[in-house]
């Protein structure tokens, strides 16, 4: 089980239209898909998670086609366990939850 290799440009209007709208420090100019690998389908990278509280801003495109950005809530599972490690992706995810995969290190906040 391995992470999406895609990644992708933010585009620049939409980096503006981040700084316009937010008051976060840091944006970012490109994206890594989040989710665990996967052929086809949407791809999706965190950009944003200081939106309101318990959703993110997500970039969400598919190959050859526009990014767009879309606010989604965050994904509700938490691992079992005693210290039940909350998934880092949105409600609603295809694949799998970031705790299940455990990847390399997964952090949801960097
Ligand atoms: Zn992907
Ligand atoms: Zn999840």
């Amino acid at each position: 089980m391995t992470r999406c290799k895609h990644s992708h440009r933010v585009p620049l209007d939409l980096v503006q239209e981040a700084w316009e709208k937010s008051t976060t420090e840091h944006v970012d100019m490109a994206v890594q898909c989040q989710l665990s690998s996967h052929d086809d389908g949407e791809h999706y990278g965190l950009f944003s998670d200081t939106g309101e509280y318990g959703t993110a801003t997500w970039l969400r495109w598919r190959e050859r086609t526009e990014a767009e950005l879309i606010a989604l809530p965050d994904c509700p599972l938490v691992a079992t366990g005693p210290d039940g490690e909350a998934c880092c992706l949105f409600d609603g995810h295809a694949e799998h939850h970031t705790w299940e995969t455990a990847l390399e290190e997964v952090s949801c906040s960097d």
